[in-house]
């Protein structure tokens, strides 16, 4: 399908053509026209699909440029916001429209400056736009277009109740586009309230992604985790990796160690400031760090391409998070290798994404590894189905002991 079918105007059409896109993704597809024609959009779209033109094209179509806000896209991180933006800002080069993003961890000078020479579209995550509406320099009784961005993320980030607010301060005529990479029915229940009488747009979130990436398992004692990805860095040679712990302090430990062994790597996680992460990312982007540790809030953001990897440091409790990890690689028709680092107590979790998945991920070694205590998996390692016990053999291999190491299984 081309864009012109889907019924966008000349203008709007020049900024697709700007941001170098030739053919809809399947999700622009489904939620172009139907945002046209005014109606509200239940969407499971995940980072990655094109979600982004999806939700802006339409809404800066069908929005005036007078410089009042008209539409409002509120998303969970800055990260996100200031990606929207940018894509926004060069759509609005053709359409006319003024482009804005405002969140936290900045000051707010600057944002309020350009809120005061006027926004036709306003991107914000949402303590930034409360604070800045409760001062009163945001006025949303315009808005006729609210896009709920990364909506899951928003609720499990504890974001409902600010959301929950934003959505009074709104008029209560207006189209809504929710954009959620999971539709549970926790989702719904509490986010679907958000919009009326939707048209659902459903991008099979795990299809995307995860056909497109080669995915194994390295098992490994819980201990030996940054040994390990030591030496499989070595092994992989040229890389562009984004590798993700479970917390904050997990990441900052494993940079830290990472660079004591001469991995060229640095970290982005919600305690940095802005401008610190910021120039992270522009030093992975321009290849400056070859490897960035992250965790999986900051994960939503990332959109680099080319990543080679994606290196579970953590195996995620939740599916959802492993799909969102494993879709920063294998981005536009590129393939990509995701590995993750399995200690015994993360079978559940593993079983649990093999599940969700489709697939048993195939366990690897690292030639040469001095492995130690480790529980070893079998070599097949059954169906997903298996009880979890079945994937282990449970004996216990001991750095230079009786029975040597095991490498291969
Ligand atoms: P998103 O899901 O919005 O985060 O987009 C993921 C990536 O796909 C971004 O790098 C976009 O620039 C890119 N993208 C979005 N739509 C298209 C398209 N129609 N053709 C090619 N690339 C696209």
């Amino acid at each position: 399908m081309e864009f012109t079918v889907l019924g966008l105007s000349e203008d709007v059409r020049a900024g697709v053509t700007a941001l170098g896109y030739t053919k809809p993704t399947p999700v622009q597809e489904q939620a172009i026209p139907v945002a046209l024609a005014g109606d509200d959009i239940l969407a499971c779209a995940q980072t990655g699909t094109g979600k982004t033109a999806a939700f802006l094209l339409p809404t800066m179509q069908r929005i005036s440029t007078e410089g009042k806000i008209r539409a409002l896209v509120v998303t969970p991180t800055r990260e996100l916001a200031t990606q929207i933006e940018v894509e926004a800002l060069v759509i609005g080069e053709h359409t006319g429209h003024s482009v804005l993003a405002v969140y936290g961890g900045v000051p707010y000078v600057t944002q309020l400056k350009a809120l005061r020479r006027g926004v036709d579209l306003l991107v914000a995550t949402p303590g930034r736009l409360l604070d800045l509406e409760s001062k009163g320099e945001i006025d949303l009784s315009g808005v006729e277009i609210l896009v709920l961005d990364e909506a899951d993320r928003m609720l499990d980030m504890g974001f409902w109740p600010d959301v929950s607010r934003i959505l009074r301060l709104l008029p209560p005529e207006r189209q809504n586009m929710l954009f959620s990479a999971t539709l549970s029915d926790e989702v719904l229940r509490v986010i679907g309230k958000a919009v009326h009488d939707p048209i659902r747009v459903d991008v099979s979130p795990a299809s995307v992604p995860v056909d497109a990436v080669e995915q194994y398992v390295y098992p490994v004692n819980a201990s030996q985790k940054t040994e390990l990805l030591v030496a499989l860095l070595k092994e992989i040679d040229e890389y562009r990796a984004i590798v993700f712990t479970r917390t904050k302090q997990r990441a900052d430990r494993l940079d830290a160690a990472l660079r004591v062994s001469g991995v060229q790597s640095d970290t982005v996680h919600s305690d940095r400031s802005q401008s610190q992460r910021e120039r992270t990312l522009a030093d992975f982007k321009s290849g400056k760090h070859a490897l960035l540790v992250a965790t999986d809030v900051m994960a939503r953001g990332i959109d680099v391409e080319s990543v080679t990897h994606v290196i579970n440091y953590d195996v995620p409790d939740r599916p959802e998070d492993y799909v969102h990890r494993i879709g920063r690689t294998a981005r536009a028709g590129e393939t990509g290798v995701a590995i993750s680092l399995l200690s015994h107590d993360e079978l559940e979790p593993l079983r649990h994404i093999e599940r969700v998945v489709g697939k048993v991920m195939e366990a690897r070694d690292v030639e040469g590894f001095d492995y130690l205590d480790r529980v070893v998996p079998r070599a097949d390692r059954g169906s997903a189905t298996a009880a979890p016990r079945t994937l282990f053999s449970g004996g216990v291999h001991r750095r230079g002991g009786r029975s040597g190491r095991t490498r291969r299984f």
